[in-house]
């Protein structure tokens, strides 16, 4: 059999059906309602494969050295074509579409998703791709099923299994299909308290349909109910304006309004929260722990989607364990900036090179001068970072606060005072190192906070939207459970960064191909977690002494002040055709039916980058009408002129105060020596914000804020009280974020009717 149903796959069927395969299966045999599926199996792959008499061309094909980036993209290329354009055997493609039509009356939408099974691998997502296409119909099933296959030779799965040895006759693929639910209401269950792990039942829910997960582009209802009794004992009815319904036309995911007379209706019906309750009961049993569930309701009957442990509980259970068997030391060993809030104890792994990163074990301390990009897959083992160099923006400070790993950046010499193998407590929030482990939990310790922050705890229902800042995709999930309306700033600079190269050095390696397919797969992760809540990717904007550390970074030009210079959109309308290529990877996520994208340019001057910039994105075939777009407002010019770049047709404005307030206030935002003057909260910098929300305002056009005051209260009730839109967070502020904002509307409300 070419395929393998969706009830008669267990867990360790992972081998034949992959991951999430095996978790579907999983949760069918346990009696929940999935919505019907099959896998097309990973022995189909190799069927196909070897009855089409590909295997043995395809194997020597991507047999090459993979430090040869011309011969790795050949590589790519010919497995991807021989994969995608050989005929699928008669027998297998019938067996694929009977199953298909057996589903339902044949005409069925389906998601088709890729399924890994080379789950041992360290990081599974160098297994494949993870393609996923939805709605999906008979005519281009197996089309589709062709490149969930290809997508096992992208040219980094192909790099990674070189460079482990892993053979890749040994790695296979599997396809799942799956009816495609047309929700009518759709959220998530907590089946424990997300942070504290009470016996509490959390569910979200709102209108219509929600691909991932499902607390809506709007906030969503909340229940909290006890477990035990059954009792709902809060609930919150969010006013939700708008909600995804699937075209009937086209098939594809649009956004429509809410009618008016179901705006403020509660969404479920006691019945419904009856079953929820009685699935989350059943779900949380069947596997032992507390589960993350995404639900989805039509006709009055529950499915379940989805369903994951609760890591946020978990986290905080692994730093007690840590705590048992060492005593305090008082003393610190070293202090530096707390980057990443939380206390954890751990065994120091000095990294100096590279190589040691496979050293870097679950719960270790890594201790090292500064952060690079490739050490991201051991900084989420790591239970604390610790560096030598860095500041609250460096890369250390970012991408632990997404990881949610408590990190002290720039200690001065971590490396010289901390020794492997020796065991130490880091204090992410009091910027502190100290001999032995905590023991117990940390009093009131901010780690506890933190994972309620990420773990959604309810929210409030809140007028201005709560968005969060992203910059690595591995964060997206993370960064997707703080309940945030959405990703307020993508930076595609990390992105960029991991490649190792620069841009222009990459493409030359490596091919303009392989470029738009890196900034499509991590693109694509943030706007699939997020799904069809919206996702604000931004152009590039690195600055050249941060290129430097890349190859190629000797070929970026010398600048007296880098902040000043080549970078953002002067970069980009300076290299079109890099430009148009990181343009095309948004072009071809729109065709991929991730709609819910939205194009931002940084550092602009005024109307004529603007101009320029839209020009660009035209060539590539983005239609600024069709599509939401918008611009940072980060120069003082930018904000005075700001009515001219309104005229180009923006759909939106977001404040970059990092640096909006450096340029306004003559002051580096990198340098030490003038740091206490750095302050976004100054009268010259709030003018300026206020009056250019008041011109957007007039003109219809949306505002947001995403620089590192975002962050800060007093800021947040200054921007509520201004009527900015949406505000954009780091991820462990996001909680506070909503309680300020909720705290501020309150207070309007209440002074507008005194
Ligand atoms: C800003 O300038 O505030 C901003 C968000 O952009 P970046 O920090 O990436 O320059
Ligand atoms: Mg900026």
């Amino acid at each position: 059999m070419a395929v393998a149903w969706l009830e008669d796959v267990r867990s360790a069927d992972l081998g034949t059906v992959g991951g999430k395969g095996a978790s579907l299966g999983e949760l069918t045999g346990a009696g929940l309602p999935v919505p019907p599926g099959f896998v097309v199996t990973a022995g189909t792959y190799r069927t196909f494969i070897e009855e089409a008499g590909i295997d043995e061309e395809l194997f020597s094909a991507v047999d090459v050295d993979s430090e040869d980036s011309e011969a790795l993209e050949a590589a790519h290329d010919r497995a991807h074509e021989l994969i995608v354009e050989t005929e699928v055997p008669d027998k297998v493609r019938d067996e694929i579409v009977e199953a298909y039509r057996s589903m339902g009356n044949g005409e069925e939408f389906v998601a088709v998703r890729s399924s890994a099974t080379a789950e041992d691998l360290p990081d599974a997502s160098f297994a494949g791709q993870q393609e996923t296409f939805l709605n999906v119909t008979e005519d281009d099933l197996v089309d589709r099923v062709q490149e969930c296959w290809a997508s096992l030779f992208s040219q980094r799965a192909i790099y990674y299994r070189n460079q482990k040895g892993f053979p890749h006759e040994e790695v296979d693929i599997a396809v799942v299909v799956q009816t495609m639910v047309d929700a009518e209401k759709s959220g998530v269950m907590f089946t424990s308290h997300p942070s504290t792990g009470d016996p509490r039942i959390i569910i979200e829910a709102a209108w219509g349909l929600g691909e991932a997960v499902v607390s809506g582009a709007v906030s969503p209802d909340n229940y909290v109910v006890d477990r035990e009794t059954g009792e709902v004992e809060q609930e919150t009815v969010a006013t939700k304006k708008v909600m995804h319904v699937k075209d009937e036309a086209t098939g594809e995911t649009i956004e429509t309004e809410v009618p008016e007379e179901k705006r403020d209706e509660r969404v479920l019906v006691q019945s419904e929260i009856d079953r929820l309750i009685e699935l989350g009961r059943m779900v949380e049993d069947h596997y032992g722990e507390p589960q993350d569930v995404e639900w989805a309701i039509v006709d009055g009957e529950v499915f379940m989607l989805q369903s994951r442990p609760i890591t946020t509980i978990d986290d905080d259970a692994s730093g007690a364990d840590e705590s048992e068997e060492s005593e305090d030391g008082d003393e610190h060993l070293l202090s530096g900036l707390g980057a990443s809030p939380g206390v954890a104890s751990g065994t120091v792994r000095v990294v100096t090179k590279l190589d040691h990163l496979d050293e870097v074990q679950q719960g270790d301390v890594i201790v090292t001068e500064m952060t690079m990009p490739d050490m991201v897959p051991a900084m989420k083992r790591a239970a604390a970072i610790v560096t030598d160099e860095g500041g609250m923006t460096s890369h250390a400070a970012i991408v632990s606060r997404e990881l949610g790993v408590p990190a002290v950046v720039g200690s001065g010499g971590a490396t010289h005072t901390l020794e492997d193998g020796q065991v130490v407590t880091v204090d992410g929030e009091m910027g502190t190192v100290r001999e032995g482990a905590v023991s117990g939990k940390p009093a009131a310790g901010p780690s506890g906070d933190d994972e309620t922050a990420v773990g959604t705890k309810p929210k409030p229902v809140t007028a201005t939207e709560v968005k969060v800042n992203v910059s690595i995709p591995d964060a997206a999930s993370r960064a997707a459970k703080t309940g945030a309306d959405g990703v307020g700033l993508l930076r595609l600079e990390h992105l960029v960064l991991s490649l190792g190269k620069t841009p222009e050095r990459f493409i030359r390696d490596e091919g303009a191909e392989a470029y738009i397919e890196e900034l499509m797969e991590g693109v694509e992760t943030v706007a699939e977690e997020f799904y069809p809540r919206p996702v604000r990717v931004r152009t590039l904007d690195a600055p050249t002494d941060e290129f430097r550390q890349l190859e190629g970074g000797d070929e970026e030009p010398h600048e007296h002040n880098p902040m000043l210079g080549y970078r953002g959109i002067r970069r980009s309308l300076d290299r079109p055709d890099v430009f148009e290529h990181e343009l095309e990877a948004f072009k071809r996520l729109y065709d991929q039916g991730y709609e819910n994208l939205e194009i931002m340019f940084p550092l602009v001057t005024d109307g004529d980058d603007v101009a320029a910039a839209r020009g660009h994105m035209e060539s590539v075939g983005i239609d600024p009408e069709e599509r939401e777009w918008g611009v940072m407002i980060e120069t003082p010019a930018s904000a005075r002129g700001v009515d001219d770049i309104i005229a180009e047709g923006v759909d939106f404005v977001s404040f970059g105060t990092n640096d909006l307030t450096q340029y306004v206030l003559a002051v580096d935002r990198n340098n030490e020596h003038v740091s206490d003057r750095f302050d976004e909260l100054h009268p010259a910098v709030l003018d300026m914000i206020g009056d250019t929300i008041d011109e957007c305002r007039e003109a219809g056009v949306d505002t947001s804020i995403c620089g590192q005051a975002a962050s800060e209260p007093e800021m947040v009730e200054f921007l509520v009280r201004k009527g900015i839109t949406s505000i954009s967070a780091n991820i462990d502020a996001v909680a506070d974020v909503f309680e300020e904002v909720d705290t501020v509307e309150e207070q309007l409300i209440l002074d507008s009717v005194r």
